[in-house]
């Protein structure tokens, strides 16, 4: 389209870019977020006490880019056999093999990076990184990402431990024909016997913003266990899992990965947030708005909502530019659900809000 030809366009719509908002109606675009007087922050979720430490202080004392110490801090995580969603040690798919996923994006750059379904790398999101970096490529997946990492260095290493196959082996010995249905939730095992398992699922996502107004951020994972083979959740998925953007701030998911990836959760957030919403306001409206969609879809999949609320787990990060933040929950009671934080007064962990109380 020709210039003129695009304004006489934009003459017969109405629109213009300036009003014409992502969320659908026409709004006044609000002023940007300003880059505030902060020294920055780290937001994770609540198993990343240790990884927004190691980032903030990577930022603080080395100036590494806010992706970069996002994940160097998901790394600890990433390597730790007892956190049985993500890296070395996550629960196995049904066959009991361990598939990874994760991505990065950096703020200054609007560059991400992906990998999906990798087998045998204990740092996917280190990987994440290098697809960005090294490649005009956002995700790899499967075999290619394994050997794009092997081709840069990474060990090849069986990730499955033996308390890991333990639980698998338990699962499978149980399993029924419609185990494929069951929901992903934080109060709903996906089997009865696994109800005294330590998070037999979850994910690390990590949002950081340095003094300097730039964000970034990463979300690693072995995602659903007992998922079929190759399935692709949220964690990999540019918008989905994590977005940031370095005029607004930056954003990420965990919970039920397909919620995440059918609303485009983590963009939508950081667009809410552009829209003039605080963080949490942001994350409560993407909360909201999962719910409306999954009260729609439990049509054809009824376990998906229930007593007027989404039977599942979902939670959305948000940093923005300006130094604030917050997470937020789908269910639970006030107080329940935490997400971990650090700036300059230290790593702490605090409470989400809830959606659904
Ligand atoms: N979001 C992840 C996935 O769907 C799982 C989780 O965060 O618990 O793969």
């Amino acid at each position: 389209m020709t210039d003129l030809t695009r304004r006489k366009f934009l003459q017969a719509t109405g629109a213009s870019l300036a009003t014409t908002s992502l969320l659908g109606a026409a709004t006044s675009t609000p002023p940007l977020p300003s880059s505030g007087n902060h020294e920055g922050v780290v937001i994770s979720s609540a198993n990343g006490i240790e990884t927004v430490n190691i980032a903030y202080q990577l930022m603080s004392e080395q100036n590494m880019r806010p992706v970069s110490a996002a994940i160097r801090g998901v790394a600890v995580v990433e390597a730790d056999p007892n956190d049985m969603s993500v890296g070395y040690g996550g629960l196995p798919n049904e066959r009991g093999v361990v598939q990874l996923d994760s991505s990065c994006m950096d703020g200054p750059t609007h560059n991400a990076g992906s990998v999906s379904c990798i087998e045998d790398i204990m740092h996917p999101a280190q990987v994440a990184e290098l697809v960005m970096d090294r490649t005009d490529h956002i995700n790899l997946v499967g075999q290619g990402a394994r050997q794009f990492a092997i081709d840069h260095g990474f060990k090849a290493e069986d990730l499955l431990t033996e308390r890991a196959r333990e639980i698998w082996l338990k699962w499978r010995a149980k399993r029924t024909d419609d185990d494929r249905l069951w929901p992903l939730g934080d109060t709903v095992p996906a089997d009865p016997s696994l109800a005294d398992e330590p998070r037999p699922w979850g994910t690390i996502h990590c949002s950081a913003l340095n003094g300097a107004g730039d964000v970034g951020c990463c979300t690693t994972t072995s995602g659903l266990s007992f998922k079929i083979p190759g399935r692709i959740g949220d964690s990999p998925l540019v918008g989905a899992g994590m977005y940031c953007d370095n005029e607004i701030g930056s954003a990420g998911a965990t919970g039920r990965g397909e919620a995440a990836i059918m609303s485009c959760g983590s963009m939508l957030v950081v667009e809410r947030m552009r829209a003039g919403d605080s963080p949490e306001q942001a994350c409560l409206y993407v909360l909201k708005r999962v719910a409306q969609q999954a009260q729609r879809a439990s049509k054809w999949q009824p376990m998906l909502y229930k007593d007027g609320a989404p039977n599942f787990g979902l939670t959305f990060y948000a940093i923005r530019k300006d130094g604030t933040y917050a997470s937020a929950s789908m269910r639970g009671k006030p107080g329940s659900s935490k997400f971990a934080v650090a700036d300059k007064n230290g790593a702490r962990l605090e409470d989400c809000a809830i959606a659904f109380a």
